[in-house]
């Protein structure tokens, strides 16, 4: 499943925002050159310019979903064992209390003000690489623990006006993470390579359903997703695909034999 770079191109097909899922990968993608973080820098060119960004991110999880509601979200380095240049590293877009009050009112106060997180690296160490001026304000969303996939499909769902405001929805995580079972570099797993390429088909037919339902898909399903909290983002970028919409996959590659860096935009 390699796509040409021509392949990649991205043009808008409808007047809504586009809405992009990101397979984030390592923290070191926001301070080294490589090939995904090239990606991501071109999208931030090509993509409309957003009024706002709202960011799924794998590496909040709450009970009970939030939204950063706070003026100056702070850069938050929640790794360890990386270099010092990337925990010097910081962020300084804007929050926008006004965006998280709308995200409240569409999910009928389903999703809460947070006051405490900030960007956490599945938001910043993309945004970083796309907007590297940080001049758009940018909000995350958490993952509520106590949802099943289903109701996290639902949940995004409210979302859907967004796309009518020039916000961009965005998803980061990464479709197949098993962190205990790594390769060597250049490698990719036979259940990774099978899990990479049902899901990217079970996108492509927006099949939310089956892929909620991962847990049925399989030996390759359950190595690929041990923990739901990677994957989750990419139903919320999903779930607020109209019929319309073209699906566009980059950065389709398996990275240390476990890791998918399959991300899309949908628009
Ligand atoms: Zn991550």
């Amino acid at each position: 499943m390699t796509n040409t770079i021509e392949e990649l191109r991205w043009a808008p097909t409808t007047p809504r925002m586009p809405v992009m899922f990101v397979g984030h990968g390592s923290p070191i993608n926001a301070i080294t050159d490589n090939p995904f973080a090239t990606e991501w820098l071109r999208l931030g060119k090509e993509l409309p310019k957003p009024s706002a960004i709202v960011c799924v991110s794998a590496h909040w999880r709450t009970s009970g979903a939030k939204v950063t509601a706070m003026e100056r979200p702070e850069t938050i380095h929640d790794f360890g064992g990386f270099p010092q240049e990337l925990f010097n590293m910081q962020y300084p877009a804007v929050g926008s209390p006004s965006e998280a009050h709308e995200i409240a009112e569409l999910t009928h106060k389903l999703i809460t003000f947070d006051h405490e997180w900030g960007l956490d690296h599945g938001t910043w160490s993309v945004l970083c690489r796309m907007y590297p001026e940080a001049d758009i304000p940018v909000v995350q969303i958490s993952l509520d623990v106590n949802r099943t996939p289903e109701q996290h499909v639902a949940l995004a769902r409210e979302l859907s006006e967004l796309r009518n405001r020039g916000v961009l929805v965005m998803g980061s995580g990464n479709i197949v993470h098993n962190l205990k079972l790594l390769g060597a570099e250049g490698t990719a797993f036979d259940w990774a390579t099978e899990f990479d390429g049902l899901s990217a088909d079970l996108i492509q037919k927006r099949d939310l359903r089956s892929l909620a339902n991962y847990k049925d898909l399989g030996v390759a399903a359950m190595l690929s997703v041990p923990t739901d909290e990677h994957y989750l983002p990419m139903l919320y970028a999903l779930a607020l695909a109209d019929p319309e919409d073209d699906i566009t996959f980059f950065n389709s590659q398996i990275v240390l034999g476990s890791a998918s860096m399959r991300s899309f935009i949908i628009g």
